[in-house]
């Protein structure tokens, strides 16, 4: 089995093993500063330098991962510090160096050659592993199994008229759609061994006197080293432009969500696809202005159409109807034409109304016979329609 070479951290930073966070702190600053990429730039061996200072750094300024690395001779996020303190615990006592080669942290394969030589600390040193197995297959699970496709959530508008009769409506959509190449699968080719592990799933690190195995970390312990989808780089899905056409129910509302099952961005590895929901926007009338059901509307007449009350002709969305005007109709005033507005969509059968909204339009007066009749008019009427203002003052 493949072994990775333990790092001396503290060499790396130059500082010893008994150093404060302030010393290991000031060391990799002076070495940063000294290697950093932007001092040198197109310098192959400052920046390899610079990646180990900063690795060194990561491991020892964070407490947790010095320690599993004091403990260990190496750092791995699969220990916490307690079970490597546990483990270091039950191997110090040892002589020679103990080789647990052969232990299979995954339990999926049967171990080697070295599980015989575990002897008595065997059975206990898996358990303090125990914690370990089960985490590597979740990590397992992750990485390799079905994953469902995100939702998605679009606003479509819908014209005027096909929100109210309903119709088909069509809505351009940027999309997670299945890779054609590898159908979802990420990778392509035959799986061959991964070259880090050579398809055993594992690496041995050398823990001070110990060795043993943890998963690889170039492969995630699949042992598989197939190579990336070239057309969607191991995603196993690609951006699409798409256009979703979609059924409008007569009497849809502004805000009414429509749910489209399975629109949504594409699942990877045999995962469902989400879904896509589509947030209705009605569109705008010259004329009409819809709420829920109700359709509202502003309607001019003649001073004496309000005046000595009339018929009129008003538009609804069914078509010319007649709009009867009380006498002394004020502008302003609302008259309600029942069920003349949208067909609910929610409710068979009921229907919304026309709010009309009565504007008053002053005649201008051309000639002296029409001013003569209404200087006539006022005189018949002498009220003061400022008198309420007065009240209130
Ligand atoms: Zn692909
Ligand atoms: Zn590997």
């Amino acid at each position: 089995m493949p072994t990775t070479q333990n790092k001396d951290y503290y060499a790396t930073l130059g500082v010893k093993k008994t150093a404060t966070p302030e010393e290991i702190r000031k060391a990799f600053r002076k070495l940063a500063r000294k290697y950093h990429p932007d001092v040198n730039p197109n310098d192959k061996k400052s920046e390899e330098k610079f990646k180990e200072i900063s690795e060194a750094n990561d491991i020892l300024s964070d407490e947790k991962k010095r320690k599993v690395y004091d403990q260990l001779g190496f750092y791995s996020d699969q220990i916490d510090p307690a079970q490597a303190e546990a483990y270091a615990r039950q191997q110090g006592h040892g002589g020679g160096p103990v080789d647990f080669g052969g232990f299979d942290f995954s339990g999926f394969q049967g171990g080697g050659a070295g599980a015989q030589q575990g002897g008595t600390g065997w059975s206990s040193f898996k358990d303090i592993f125990s914690g370990i197995f089960s985490g590597q297959q979740q990590e397992r699970q992750r990485t390799r199994g079905p994953q469902p496709g995100s939702d998605l959530e679009y606003q479509a508008t819908v014209d005027f008229w096909t929100a109210i009769r309903g119709g088909q409506a069509r809505l351009q959509v940027h999309r997670q759609d299945t890779c054609p190449t590898c159908h979802g699968q990420s990778t392509t080719g035959n799986p061959m061994s991964c070259p880090e592990c050579n398809g055993t799933g594992q690496v041995t690190q050398m823990g001070g006197r110990m060795k043993f195995n943890i998963q690889c970390p170039r492969c995630g312990g699949t042992g598989r080293a197939a190579s990336d989808c070239a057309t969607c780089h191991g995603q196993g899905v690609v951006d699409r432009t798409e256009t979703v056409e979609f059924r409008i129910k007569a009497g849809t509302r502004d805000g009414q969500r429509i749910r489209l099952q399975g629109k949504g961005n594409a699942g990877t590895s045999g995962g469902a696809a989400g879904d896509l929901f589509l947030i209705v926007r009605v569109g705008a009338h010259p004329i009409f202005t819809r709420t829920g059901d109700d359709i509202h509307m502003t309607v001019p007449v003649t001073v004496p159409e309000a005046s000595l009350g009339a018929k009129v002709e008003v538009p609804t969305i069914d078509g010319r109807a007649q709009l009867k005007i009380p006498p002394g109709t004020q502008p302003g005033q609302k008259l309600r034409m029942r069920e003349r507005g949208v067909e609910s969509a929610q409710h068979a059968g009921m229907r919304g109304d026309q709010i009309v909204t009565i504007q008053v339009v002053t005649p201008h007066l051309q000639d002296e016979r029409s001013r003569e009749i209404m200087r006539e008019l006022g005189k018949l009427n002498p009220q003061d329609p400022r008198e309420q203002l007065f009240e209130k003052i």
